[in-house]
């Protein structure tokens, strides 16, 4: 297994494990508490700890989280969109969908994506690394900073920002579980969603965890066919194997299933593909998004009635769905975006957001 180096990736035994030799055990669950209860952003304000320790941790850790903020954006509808670098090294997407009872903060969890969709901005910009555990769960901690600083408090977090979790699955586990944690955020896994494009062998292993995380799927298409010439995921696990995993998945932790479906005009948009979908998802414990595709290539979204048309056969077929509500467009809130024109040399700044 591999050390989790940042301190916010680190549970509360570990944390003494680094310190045991200078400090009693109960240091460890006040750093913690600072860390994952308070979102504490310096080890300044971490007022009862001693002087002398604070010190040592900034020694050790430098900052609370390894993230530097680049840039942010503020949609018209109020979505918050954050750049930011990682001290070692690389740039992600954090991005806060506020609403009025609901505050969700949606995650990267790799530098990049290996995954090569090809919708998908970040996929564009290849692969770097996996992020760790540290670096997930302080985009989370950072977000949670900012609201409390309005008296709000986060009450969701989705795995849906850059990379493929299940390919880290690892550090995405031991991130899941920091939130989970009672003197922590305490944030139940049924408020936390992973997103994937559909590794079959993972969502299995994930069914293991005894975790009552959701589970969404980015499916896409109906077909193999059509599926493998856009997702090369596909070719490695076809739409049975992983609608047989996603069964497994419901079997063990009786979750219902999100299945995601990016309409592109005159390619998945024909109500044959509703149909075909509604055929193959028809019974199961499930509900889908219907995302109007946020145009990174040559795609382009298919017209309201269309997209509502594709709902009615699914409706018609007895599968939940819903069209999603798009947020943030005008400050490109669609995974990757803005990292891209970021890597791409142009002012991120330049768009009416404030930094
Ligand atoms: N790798 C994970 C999570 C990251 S992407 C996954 O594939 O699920 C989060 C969601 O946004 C996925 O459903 C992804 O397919 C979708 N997505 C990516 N680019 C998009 C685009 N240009 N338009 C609409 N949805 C997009």
């Amino acid at each position: 297994m591999r050390i989790e180096r940042h301190l916010a990736g680190l549970f509360p035994e570990e944390i003494n494990g680094i310190l045991a030799d200078s400090v009693p055990a109960f240091r460890a669950r006040q750093i913690f508490g600072w860390l994952h209860h308070h979102a504490a952003a310096s080890f300044h304000e971490m007022a009862n700890l001693p002087k002398e320790l604070r010190r040592r941790l900034e020694d050790l850790f430098g900052q609370p989280w390894p993230l530097n903020l680049v840039t942010k954006r503020v949609a018209g509808d109020g979505t918050e969109k954050y750049l930011f670098a990682l001290d070692s090294g690389g740039t992600i997407e954090t991005v806060l969908l506020p609403e009025e009872k609901r505050q969700t903060v949606c995650i990267s969890t790799q530098v990049g994506c290996a995954m090569n969709c090809s919708f998908c901005a970040t996929g564009k910009s290849g692969f770097q690394r996996d992020l760790t555990a540290g670096e997930i769960t302080a985009q989370v901690l950072f977000v949670q900073n900012r609201l409390q600083g309005e008296g709000k408090q986060l009450t969701n977090v989705v795995y849906m920002g850059m990379g493929e979790p299940l390919a880290n699955y690892e550090a995405v586990l031991r991130s899941v579980r920091l939130l989970n944690h009672p003197q922590g955020l305490n944030l139940g896994a049924r408020r936390i969603t992973i997103s994937t494009c559909g590794l079959a062998p993972r969502i299995r292993q994930l069914a293991e965890e005894d975790l009552q995380v959701n589970l969404a799927v980015s499916l896409h298409a109906a077909t193999d066919q059509a599926r493998s010439a856009i997702m090369p995921i596909n070719k490695a696990y076809s739409l049975n194997e992983l609608l047989a995993a996603c069964d497994y998945y419901t079997a063990k932790t009786n979750r219902r299933i999100s299945y995601e479906y990016a309409l592109i005009s005159e390619f998945n948009d024909a109500p044959e593909q509703a149909e075909r979908l509604g055929e193959l998802l028809r019974g199961r414990l499930c509900h889908v998004n219907l995302i109007p595709v946020n145009p990174v290539d040559q795609e382009v979204r298919p017209s309201p009635q269309r997209i509502a048309a594709f709902a009615r056969v699914l409706e018609r077929a007895g599968v939940p769905v819903s069209i999603r509500k798009e947020r943030g467009t005008d400050i490109e809130a669609a995974c990757g975006q803005l990292r891209r024109r970021s890597l791409e040399g142009q002012d991120v700044a330049e768009h009416g957001g404030q930094v």
